[in-house]
């Protein structure tokens, strides 16, 4: 097990600079660069204030989207740093680089309880990069900033990224409390979890989640498929679907799966089947064997949120990642929120996974303590369901004393 931060704390922080490794990639308006949803800046808040308090200099790195490994103003953390300031309570500077001249000064001149924020981790090629030695140049340069290092990116675990992964060989580290909170709930699904277990899969890519879904179907009593992935099922059941997405490569391995799982996959029955991909094309409710060929599948229909919904009806474990349709805009929300409220009725423990997912349960208005727990991490909570190994975890319990 890795350190946790109560651990660093009983040592005492007090003047020392910790980088702390948070998730803070959160959703923006395209326009206005607003941010939509700040839930994952508020789940990094309590790593955070505790080494504040504790008197710690803290700098935070973090990523925002996917940047081309160069400075892009789009991909600034500046209306993160405002945020996280205003939910601290206290200015939080932004660093003009990553490990640059400017973040080693700034980190440098940091009081006790401070907060200084670097600017996106992946405007540095070397965060990404497959090759260790670049990786290693940043971390080292990361390393430089602080004495001690606190991993609080859940949802980046399971990627080998510099600031995640490298920057923990260098120094002394620990899980933050985030990290610490995420686990407790992930190890309940993997250890006996009571059943029936029932999985709610949807979201964008299914080529993301097929190797999930292998790995989830000898466990799960049920594996409710909806979201854009489904119509790749429905393709290899030999349905037509329009102009939904399709990963045409993948339509052979959920011909297998459906194979092989039987009635396990439960798949939508209708969809909204819309004109265009707006929020005010033409839409109509259609059987999913008379999806017509202009039409593509923005959201299942009601009668499948009624079918899904009787699946949870007697589910004791539930794990949902993913939208089942595309609830950003408004004429498509009504699959997500009526499994969403399925889900939230769940007499047992309800897992909420994925960035989009939660930002759904919130952006809906539906009550958040109704579920068990709202994972911040899509790809790393199913990563970790799949039982692969996250390289951010693994480094962490290594090496615990740096
Ligand atoms: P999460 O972040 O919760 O893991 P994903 O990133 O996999 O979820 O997918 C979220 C996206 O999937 C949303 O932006 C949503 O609009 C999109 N989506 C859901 N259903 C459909 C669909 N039928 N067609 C296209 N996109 C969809
Ligand atoms: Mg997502």
């Amino acid at each position: 097990m890795a350190r946790s931060l109560d651990d660093l704390l009983a040592e005492g922080v007090s003047g020392r600079r910790v980088l702390v490794r948070a998730d803070l990639n959160v959703p923006l308006d395209k326009q206005t660069r607003a941010i939509t949803d700040d839930g994952r800046i508020r789940a990094s808040l309590p790593t955070l204030q505790a080494l504040r308090e504790a008197g710690a200099r803290v700098v935070v790195a973090a990523h925002l989207g996917r940047p081309k490994g160069a400075p892009d103003p789009k991909y600034s953390l500046a209306p993160v740093a405002a945020r996280l300031g205003e939910l601290l309570g206290t200015e939080v500077p932004l660093a003009a680089d990553v490990a640059g001249d400017d973040a080693v000064a700034r980190a440098g001149a940091l009081g006790d309880g401070d907060v200084l924020l670097l600017e996106n981790v992946r405007f540095e090629a070397a965060e990404t990069s497959k090759d260790d030695a670049e990786r290693g140049a940043l971390a080292d340069r990361l390393a430089a900033l602080a004495d001690v290092y606190v991993d609080d990116a859940f949802g980046a675990v399971h990627r080998k990224h510099a600031s995640v992964y490298d920057v923990a060989l260098r120094l002394p580290h620990v899980a933050g409390r985030l990290v610490a909170a995420e686990l407790e709930v992930l190890t309940r699904l993997t250890t006996d979890p009571e059943r029936p277990y029932v999985v709610v899969l949807g979201g964008s890519k299914v080529s993301d989640k097929l190797a999930v879904i292998e790995a989830l179907l000898p466990k799960v009593d049920r594996l409710l498929v909806g979201g854009g992935m489904c119509f790749t099922f429905l393709a290899a059941q030999g349905h037509g679907v329009g102009t939904s997405l399709l990963e045409a490569d993948q339509v052979d391995t959920c011909r297998r799966l459906l194979a092989e799982a039987g009635e396990r996959i439960v798949l939508p029955v209708d969809v909204v089947a819309a004109s265009a991909f707006s929020a005010d094309a033409e839409t109509s409710v259609v059987e999913v064997d008379a999806i017509p060929d202009d039409r593509m599948g923005l959201d299942v229909g009601p009668r499948t949120v009624e079918a899904f919904g009787r699946e949870l009806a007697d589910a004791r474990t539930v794990f949902w990642n993913g939208p089942m349709g595309v609830f950003e805009l408004a004429p498509f929300q009504a699959g997500t929120r009526g499994v969403a409220e399925a889900v939230a009725a769940v007499d047992g423990l309800s897992v909420v996974g994925g960035g989009d997912s939660a930002a759904a349960v919130r952006q809906l208005g539906l009550d958040e303590s109704a579920y068990g727990h709202i994972s911040t991490g899509g790809g790393a909570s199913l990563e970790y369901l799949e039982g692969r190994e996250l390289p951010g975890l693994t480094v962490l319990a290594d090496r615990g004393e740096g």
